[in-house]
């Protein structure tokens, strides 16, 4: 399931959704528009202070869901 973070233009409000095909997705609190964000794992390996020991895509799995709070 592919399970996507955005942020909203408008409120700035972050949250996570279930992305199928090329639906479309607008804020659930204003209904503004929104841009995608990258998954909190690989934005923080590029910037080159958080580096997994072998095989990161593994522990990435887990953080797209709840658990990806806990990487802030
Ligand atoms: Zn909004």
């Amino acid at each position: 399931m592919p399970i996507y973070e955005y942020r909203c233009e408008t409120c700035n409000d972050d949250f996570e959704t279930l992305v199928i095909g090329s639906q479309e997705v607008s804020c659930p609190k204003c209904g503004g528009p929104v841009h995608k964000l990258m998954s909190c794992c690989s934005f923080k390996s590029a910037g080159g202070d958080f580096k997994t020991s072998g095989g990161g895509k593994s522990s990435c799995g887990s953080c797209s869901s709840a658990s990806c709070a806990s990487c802030h």
